[in-house]
Formats: structure tokens, sequence, C-alpha cells
């Protein structure tokens, strides 16, 4: 089906679309056009109200008592509901955020991976027993945390939107989504496909509005027993700030500067080009974004030419065509801040080889960079630039390349390339990073948790161990009567 541009867009609420309490209705542009692509209702105070009600309604009724078996059914319906709808989720997804079609495309099939790894993780939800003595019996019962606010990006909005609402799900959880206010049609048609499929209202509510306002009221909103964030490191801060008060459960997947370490004995002809993917897909705007390339020394020179070369000839353009590599950014303004970054690198003293300048046309393109001659003390090398901007750094030796890679506020994500598998290994050990690939460039998969060290945040993503961020454990202590435990004596 293809999108109709300037349709309308309500909130979702209760099961269905709901107009919000403002009548606020937003303008959507097409970052790669520029032209109005739909309107979106906004959420405001009272409208996040209903959402929980809602949520809370469906977990104290149906949705409460859905046994697991049912839970998993559901979970593989909407993955085969996703599938069935997947041209015009790739579509919308494309024009809204400005990213190439053929990234959405690989997105959307491993999102569809990621609600079926969750339907089958729900067998691993059990509790435990084990003696105590004396004639008390134990057991363990996991039990849903509640009601989760889940608020994400605008990067990957329906990935991340996956991320959060297979594992509560799964879980038993009941969930109110905030969306960002500039790509929230995704998660929109997510809700509404959960409910074809049979998810009971109220679930799954989707509430998109302005962060500093609907987002924080949704994080201090009374009824929420659990938050889960994933957005820069400056808002996550402030989003533990709120939480602190209520003690209320939180996870946060923040933001990175993530490495990517080059040696000289590595198969470069894998390496390098390998290497332009991890930064330039999804045009550079990804947590995990491999930003700082490290090289080592005796091959810098050849491989920021060879890498250079590769990041002139990608294919910049319309986010649609299928051979695009390098969609639009985000918007204008995105952009424009990208842009600051480089200029000041410049000023710093970095050599751009290629990019550095907006691409044609009135969209929010930005050509690929490569800065060179660049310390890791510079502000490029250190701040979350989240655009095609790479910078190239060299390192003297092992030791040289494990102190420059650690030496960064944040920790999510460090590739490293050698022809030395010990190597490999070793420096698995001493990069503080939440995880690492050894010659691949890959990141994310079903079952392999994700998540940050450091100030890329706390909690992981899409294994086994989120599945217990959405759970409570109450255990249960029970006098099986045959001989009374008395510690007094008494
Ligand atoms: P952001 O922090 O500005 O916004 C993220 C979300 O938080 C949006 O929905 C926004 O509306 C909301 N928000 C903003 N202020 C808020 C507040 N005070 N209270 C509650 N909600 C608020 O981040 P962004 O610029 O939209 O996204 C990019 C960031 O996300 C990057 O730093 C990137 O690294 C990070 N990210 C991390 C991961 C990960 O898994 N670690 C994945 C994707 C993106």
């Amino acid at each position: 089906m293809a999108v109709a541009t300037g349709r309308e867009y309500g909130l979702f609420i209760d099961g269905e679309s709901a107009e919000p309490a403002s009548g606020e209705l937003r303008d959507l542009t097409e970052p790669a056009t520029g032209e109005p692509l739909a309107r979106a209702a906004m959420a405001g105070e009272q409208d996040v109200d209903r959402a929980v009600d809602a949520a809370q309604a469906a977990l104290s009724g149906a949705w409460g008592k859905t046994p697991p078996n049912e839970r998993s059914r559901l979970l593989h319906a909407l993955a085969d509901a996703i599938v069935a709808n997947r041209k015009e989720l790739a579509e919308l997804e494309a024009r809204n955020v400005g990213k190439a079609i053929s990234s959405v495309k690989a997105e959307l099939a491993v999102a569809v991976d990621h609600y079926r790894f969750f339907a089958s993780a729900i067998a691993s939800i059990a509790g435990r027993s084990n003696p105590v003595g004396g004639s008390l019996l134990f057991y363990s019962q996991k039990e849903p945390v509640g009601v989760c606010g889940q608020i994400v990006p605008w990067n990957y909005p329906f990935m991340m939107s996956t991320w959060k609402v297979a594992p509560a799900l799964a879980a038993g959880c009941a969930i109110v989504l905030k969306p960002d206010p500039q790509t929230p049609l995704t998660a929109l048609r997510l809700a509404e496909l959960a409910v074809e499929v049979g998810l009971p209202p109220g679930v799954l509510n989707v509430v998109p509005g302005d962060g500093p306002t609907t987002g924080s009221y949704l994080v201090k909103h009374p009824g929420v027993d659990k938050v889960a964030f994933t957005g820069s490191t400056k808002t996550g801060g402030e989003i533990m700030r709120l939480c602190s008060e209520p003690i209320k459960r939180l996870t946060l997947e923040l933001g990175g500067k993530s490495p990517n370490l080059l040696f000289a004995d590595a198969d470069l002809a894998d390496a390098i080009p390998s290497s332009v993917w991890s930064i330039y897909y999804s045009a550079g705007q990804s947590c995990e974004a491999r930003s700082r390339l490290l090289v080592e020394q005796s091959i810098y020179d050849d491989v920021v030419a060879q890498f250079a070369g590769h990041a002139g000839s990608l294919k910049v353009g319309d986010p649609l065509d299928p051979e695009t590599q390098v969609g639009s950014l985000i918007s204008t303004s995105h952009r424009d801040r990208v842009h600051g970054f480089v200029e000041r690198g410049r000023e710093e003293g970095a050599e751009v080889v290629t990019g550095g300048e907006a691409g044609d046309g009135k969209g929010a393109f930005y050509r690929p960079t490569v800065l060179a001659k660049v310390d890791n003390a510079m502000e490029v090398a250190q701040e979350e630039i989240f655009g095609p901007v790479v910078t190239v750094i060299p390192f003297a030796d092992e030791r040289d390349a494990v102190r420059i890679a650690n030496e960064s506020k944040y920790g999510l994500f460090a590739t490293v390339w050698t022809g030395d598998p010990a190597r490999g290994h070793r420096l698995a050990r001493q990069i503080k990073s939440g995880m690492i690939g050894i010659n691949t460039p890959y990141t994310a998969f079903p079952g392999i948790p994700f998540g940050g060290y450091k100030q890329s945040g706390f909690g992981r993503e899409l294994g086994l161990e989120t599945l217990e961020l959405y759970l409570e454990t109450k255990s249960v202590l029970v006098s099986t009567g045959a001989k009374p435990y008395n510690p007094f004596g008494l």
C-alpha cells in the first residue's frame, strides 16, 4: 500500500485512534524533500493520563490474566502482520526519517526477528525453588513490572519501538510509548497492527509529544512503574533524576562514540569497506556508529585514502531509491549542527579529506565526511556528532589503541580488525564497552544483549537479560506445618 501524503494521524489510546485533548495536529515534513508528509496529533498531560489509565485497566483486566502461550502467539501474529505490511511500513519510515529504504527494509526484517525471539523467550520466564531447611518451602515467581513508560528517539523509530515493546509484551506488561514528535508514524501503525492481531485494547498506547513536557510528564506519572529510555546521554541524565525520587525502575540506552580499531595485520580488503558501512549506514545517525576510526600508524595514510575514496563514492540521495546508500539527515537544523562540528574540528586542526558540506537539493543531505589528523582530545573525537562524519585517529601499538579507545565518556560498542585472533580476545577484555565486534561490523541481533558501559547507559536490550528488566521477582515462603520453625524456641 502506497503511503498517502497529507494523512492525519491521531494518538493511539485504549485500542483506537484518539484525538488529543489540546486538538493539536503538527505538520510533519519529509526531511529529504522539505515537502509536507502528514499531520500528527501531539499528546499533552491529559492524553498521557488517559493512556496510563488504559494501560492500568488492561493490566488489571484481561491482559493481566493472559497466559504466556497466548502472549507468545500474539507476538508471532504481530511479527506476521509486520511482514504482511512491510512495504507500507518501509515507505512510511523512509519518508518520515529520510533514511535509505534499503536500510529500512533490513531494519524491518530484524524487527520481525526480535518479535519472534521474545515470543520464544517467554518460555524462559520462570521462578525457582531451593531448600531453606526445617519446615519451610521457598519458591519465587516472576510478575510483570507493571505499566511501562517507553521513550524512543527519531533515528530508528520502528526498530527502537520494537526493542522496547517486544520484551515488555513478552513479560506481560502494559505500555505507554512516546515516540519523538518528528517521527511518530510507524509506531502508531505498529499499535494499530497490534490491535488488529488481537492485542487487547490499552496494552499498547502511543502518545507522540515533546520530550521536556509530555515525555517528562510520562516519566513522573505515578501510574508508570518502569521507564525505559533510548536517547541522548543529556536527556538520560534528566530522566534518571526524575526517576530518583519515586525510586522508579529505569533502563537507559544512551549515546556513543564507538571506536573502530584497525590494525596493520587486518584484512584491509574487508576491513575498510566494512568500516565505511559501520559509520555511514543510517547517515551516521546511530548510537553505535563507529565514528572514531583508530588506525595503526604504519597504514594510516593508505587507510585514509582508501576510506575517503569509498566514502566519496557512496550514493547519497532519494531515500526511496533502492540504490541509495545514504539518505538525508533528520532535519536541516540537525544537518547544520553536524556541519558546526565539522567546522570546529577544522579549526582545531582536523583535515577534511572528503565531504564537509551539504549535499544537493533542498533536503537535509550531508556528504559522507572523513576528518583526518584528528587527536582523540578534540571535540570531534569526544562528542557524538550523530551524522555521517568519521574521525580518523592514529595509534602507535596495541596498548596505545586500547588507551585511546577507552578515553571516552561513552562505552557502547567497539569493533576490532586484526589478523591475530588472540589480540582480538585480549582487546575484548580490555575495551570498556557493552559490546565488541571482532572482524565484523555488525551489531544488533535478536538474543544478543545490547547496551552500554559508562555514560552509554545501563540495562540491556535484545537479550534474555532484557526480560528480567520487565519483571519483578517475588519470593514466597511457606510453612509446610511439619515442624514449625521457631527461632526463639518459644
Ligand atoms: P533525545 O534525548 O533528544 O530524545 C530522545 C527521546 O526523548 C525523544 O522521544 C524526546 O522527545 C524525548 N525527550 C527529550 N527530552 C525529554 C525529557 N526531558 N523527558 C522525557 N523525554 C524527553 O535524543 P535524540 O537526539 O532524539 O536521539 C539521539 C540520541 O539517542 C543519540 O544520543 C543516540 O546515541 C541515542 N540512541 C541510543 C541508542 C542505544 O541503544 N544506546 C539507540 C538509538 C539512539
